[in-house]
């Protein structure tokens, strides 16, 4: 497991006890089944890490490379994300090992129903309150709410988040991430300065193509975005809703000419637009990189060929602790993905305390309250961070598991 590795490096630095690193290292529950629908079989899991905070919280990822190492490990930055976002929940996470692009519609139904009924005991609004995540969707969050009611009885928006607004799902949450880091990205600029503004995005998705419009609305150059069938790269910048437009007619990312709208292979003829691959966009020479696909895509093998000035890591887990390592000593600022990606969590948590308020808040005072919540939480840690030579996220981390452990002491666990 990738964050076993991460907390044995903290452990040292904040001299935790034998006890202490067990609590951490332990995830209190591992819920796993497998989901049949039409004769085939996907493992399941739903891993509950810590609830010392609050309820767990964490969404449910559809991939086909899901492992049960995966899920612990984004349930274990969970409990950090909820820690250091200052809310009141724990870590959990789910997932389900199918590709949810061979399923048709009623297939993906009936999987996320079974999800629910194969684990619902274990959920519930004050209990676990799971969300979307890779390829889950809130049509998705909406069956699971549905089937959860069906099997308690009883209305329960609260117990799932990212749910579509005519079911209880709270406005903003579906450019929450992105927003949340662009805020966070907004800040840092005005501590450290630099002259140029270039992107490039890795993913193009919720995460990944909320950050590219919000980036190149307020004057970033985007100049590179990929999906999982690789990337393009344009210098002069790229205008992500015609990429979009772009990849829902061709079902690929391409190039496009300003003027004439023409095709990728136009213009890749004259060569002010690039087909790249998803490696060749982690190494380009830009100011900011943006990983928002996968985890463990900066590598120690990549690392050293990092250019960017900045890392915003929008998905979660993007870098291994070697390449943590190699980033920190080439100064890259790595801006870690528990505080970088927690607008979606922050708003999550909004949802749940106006499904729990039975209210409904609109748009300016959601976007309000997240910019606050989020700058906020960077504040503190930036102010923690300038105080030690250490990286960002050692010291988001540090400051995370002392929240948790405290609470943990305050309820007499340790
Ligand atoms: P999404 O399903 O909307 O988009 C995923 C994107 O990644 C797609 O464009 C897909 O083509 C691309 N992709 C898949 N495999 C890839 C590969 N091998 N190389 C490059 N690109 C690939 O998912 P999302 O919600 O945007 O989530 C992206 C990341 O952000 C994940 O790591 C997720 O855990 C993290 N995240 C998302 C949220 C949220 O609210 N959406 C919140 C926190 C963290």
């Amino acid at each position: 497991m990738v964050f076993t590795k991460f907390l044995e490096k903290i452990a040292l630095l904040a001299r935790l006890s034998v006890k202490e690193r067990k609590l951490l290292s332990t995830p209190d529950h591992v819920w796993k089944a497998v989901l049949t629908v039409n004769g085939k079989k996907y493992p399941a899991y739903r891993i509950q890490f810590n609830n010392a905070r609050g309820p767990y919280k964490g969404g449910v990822r559809y991939h086909p490379e899901v492992t049960e190492e995966e899920v612990t490990d984004l349930a274990f930055w969970m409990t950090l994300k909820t820690a250091v976002a200052d809310l009141p929940f724990g870590g959990g996470k789910g997932g389900v090992e199918v590709d949810p692009k061979e399923l048709s519609g009623g297939e993906l139904e009936e999987l996320s129903r079974a999800y629910i009924r194969a684990f619902y005991k274990h959920l519930g609004p004050e209990v676990d309150i799971p969300a979307p995540d890779v390829y889950t969707t809130p049509q998705i969050m909406a069956w699971m709410r549905d089937e959860y009611e069906k099997l308690t009885g009883k209305a329960a928006p609260a117990v799932i988040t990212g749910k579509p607004l005519e079911n209880g799902g709270s406005k903003v949450r579906d450019i929450a991430t992105a927003l949340g880091g662009v805020y966070i990205l907004e800040e840092l600029l005005r501590q450290v300065s630099i002259n140029t503004k270039t992107v490039a995005i890795q993913g193009f998705g919720n995460a990944g193509y909320n950050a590219a419009k919000f980036l190149h609305k307020q004057g970033y150059v985007v100049v590179a975005v990929s999906d999982s069938k690789g990337g393009i790269y344009k210098q002069e910048g790229i205008v992500p809703e015609k990429v979009w437009e772009i990849k829902e007619k061709e079902g690929r990312l391409g190039c496009y000419d300003v003027g004439t709208g023409s095709s990728i292979n136009e213009i890749k003829k004259d060569g002010s637009c690039k087909i790249i691959s998803n490696e060749d966009l982690l190494e380009l020479p830009v100011d900011i990189l943006i990983p928002a696909a996968l985890g463990g895509v900066i590598t120690k093998e990549n690392a050293g060929n990092v250019k960017a000035k900045i890392i915003l890591e929008l998905a979660n887990g993007p870098t291994t602790a070697e390449a943590d390592e190699i980033l920190h000593k080439k100064g890259i600022l790595v801006i870690p993905d528990i505080l970088a990606n927690s607008g979606g969590v922050t708003v999550s948590y909004f949802e749940w305390v106006q499904n729990l308020r039975h209210e409904s808040w609109d748009e300016k005072t959601v976007q309000e309250k997240l910019q606050k919540k989020i700058t906020d939480a960077f504040r503190l840690l930036w102010k923690e961070f300038k105080k030690k030579d250490q990286s960002l996220r050692t010291t988001a981390y540090i400051f995370a598991i002392r929240k948790i452990l405290e609470a943990e002491k305050n309820r007499g666990r340790i």
